[in-house]
């Protein structure tokens, strides 16, 4: 009976220097918010587009189903402002 051949070990993946940005910065091309909603109280989440400088939404509140006004701004990719209020 032959002895098995040791299987060679694959060399490690080179990790891109990119993979080693910044923590914490909001990169991904949407990201969520949280807030509490201002009619029920309840903590709830909307999904931003970081890449619109300014915009208005009307969303519905996952937990009380009325709709809300979420305005904010970005600057830099960042939530400067958010303001949410009964639409
Ligand atoms: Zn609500």
């Amino acid at each position: 009976m032959e002895a098995p051949l040791p299987t060679p070990l694959p060399p490690p993946p080179a990790l891109p220097a990119d993979e080693l940005a910044e923590e914490g910065e909001p990169l991904a091309e949407e990201f969520e918010r949280f807030f509490l909603c201002p009619l029920c109280g309840a903590r709830v989440s909307v999904l931003l587009d970081p890449s619109v400088e300014s915009q208005t939404l009307i969303e519905d509140c996952e937990v009380c189903c009325q709709p809300l006004e979420i305005r904010y701004t970005v600057e830099e990719g960042k939530i400067a402002e958010f303001e949410v209020q009964a639409a």
